[in-house]
């Protein structure tokens, strides 16, 4: 096993990372920047590295300051977390080139899957069904620009093939917006994420977002750990998450789950990763992989049993998956509230000190965050401060610990985003369950 981790994160995944660590015994290498000395996972970690100033650039994302700070600690593996390099191909083959153990997938696979295009191409050849589209880049031509999208029909939506964060994207309504709307786009891609290649795809009115969790070893072995909704978004980010989504059945979740194990084995997938799907009249279309741990893992953990950290450390150190599909059990509902340092109501970030906390507790109640009293939030990086995830064995007792959770939290100094929960979890479609991408903007906050 290995014998010492870096963590090349911050807040609470990387205490999350540091946990699961510590169980294994595996020391850690907290890096950190200038502004996050006070981190938790900083003063718990055996060792811990200042890598750069408090700007993620000079820091986070610093990659021989990383490289470096791994070699003086003779760390064996870097867990990368999520966010920051986590999906840099660049990062994970110069991690593998220094000879240590990058904790994700290989980068040609991190590669293949951070171009859009190519990632849908290659799930259309494994089986996975895809968003109706164009079928690759777009040209030039005008006029086929025109025909492809009165054959997908209209509406249609272009996007970047380098395109992340929910940024690089363009409905176009009429065919009269097409060929403008594939230019503007095409400049701001090529500004944005320094490659210009477009596609198209039909643009679903009114989806879910449902995504399979995967986890696979370099044996060939790959599994499928069920599904979890993330349709309550704000501006394409997620606000709750939970686990299994409602109305999908025990049979739809054998199938979409085994097309994803079945990609990971034909793309040679490594780690934890997790595919992205629209769901719309009952049809799944695939719109990205993301070759990493995601925020919302919890939930998965939850209802599984089967902590992700731990398996991602497991077969990034050569070892077979240590279960089979037919170990993996779905058992009750856990859903997770993310918490941000931000004004509820107009969404600004919040940075500041916390003066008072408390946290919730009781029967079915996990709070993954980094924060305690005294902590100050920097104002330089995701105003995310921690999830609050709660578990029961049915989906309205889920919710309901989560009402008296968020009601017993207690984050004062700062202003959160918990009046936003809060008002999420009383709303009668969200209890109801099943609600699209669309609901939290249009019908909880009605804009
Ligand atoms: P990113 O990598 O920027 O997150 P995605 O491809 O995952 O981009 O899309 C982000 C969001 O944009 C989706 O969750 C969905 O809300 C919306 N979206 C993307 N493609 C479509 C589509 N074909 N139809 C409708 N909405 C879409």
């Amino acid at each position: 096993m290995m014998e010492k981790i870096l963590i090349a994160n911050r807040g609470e995944i990387a205490l999350r990372i540091l946990r699961a660590c510590r169980e294994m015994d595996i020391k850690t290498v907290a890096v950190h920047s200038e502004a996050d000395r006070d981190l938790k996972h900083v003063r718990l970690a055996d060792e811990a590295v200042c890598i750069g100033p408090a700007p993620s650039v000079d820091s986070y994302l610093n990659i021989p300051a990383i490289i470096s700070a791994a070699e003086v600690t003779d760390a064996v593996g870097i867990h990368p977390g999520y966010g920051f390099l986590s999906e840099n191909a660049d990062f994970a083959e110069r991690v593998e080139k220094s000879g240590f153990v990058f904790i994700g997938p290989r980068p040609e696979t991190i590669r293949l899957m951070g171009d859009k295009v190519s990632a849908i191409e290659a799930m259309k050849a494994a089986g996975v069904p895809t968003v109706p589209g164009s079928d690759g880049p777009l040209g030039d031509d005008p006029g086929e620009n025109l025909r492809i999208a009165r054959e997908i029909g209209y509406p249609v939506i272009i996007k970047a093939a380098g395109g992340g964060g929910g940024r690089g994207m363009r409905v176009v309504h009429s065919e009269a917006a097409l060929l403008n709307a594939i230019s503007l786009t095409k400049s701001e891609a090529q500004a944005a994420f320094g490659n210009d290649t477009v596609y198209m795809e039909k643009f679903l009115e009114n989806p879910r977002h449902i995504e399979f969790q995967v986890l696979a070893d370099e044996h060939g072995n790959a599994v499928h750990l069920g599904e979890r909704d993330c349709s309550m978004q704000r501006r394409h980010q997620k606000v709750i998450e939970e686990a299994p989504a409602p109305g999908i059945t025990p049979a739809m979740r054998a199938e979409m789950g085994e097309r994803c194990a079945e990609a990971c084995r034909r793309i040679g997938y490594r780690g934890a990763g997790t595919f992205e799907f629209l769901y719309q009249d009952g049809e799944f279309y695939f719109i990205e992989m993301n070759t990493r741990l995601q925020v919302e893992h919890p939930v998965t953990e939850q209802v599984t049993g089967i902590d992700l950290v731990r398996a991602q450390i497991l077969v990034a150190a050569g070892e077979p998956l240590p279960f089979t599909q037919g170990d993996i059990q779905i058992r009750g509902h856990a859903v997770e509230c993310r918490i941000n340092a931000e004004d509820p109501e107009t969404f600004m970030p919040f940075p500041g000190t916390i003066s008072q906390y408390h946290v919730p507790g009781g029967p079915g109640v996990r709070v993954d965050s980094h924060i305690y009293n005294g902590y100050t939030v920097p104002p330089y990086y995701d105003s995310m401060i921690g999830k609050l995830i709660t578990y029961s064995d049915t989906r309205a007792s889920a919710l309901a610990r989560m009402r008296i959770a968020l009601s017993e939290m207690v984050i004062d100094g700062i202003k959160t985003n918990i009046p936003l929960q809060e008002t999420i979890l009383r709303d009668a479609g969200f209890q109801e369950g099943g609600t699209n991408i669309h609901y939290l903007e249009k019908k909880i906050l009605g804009g």
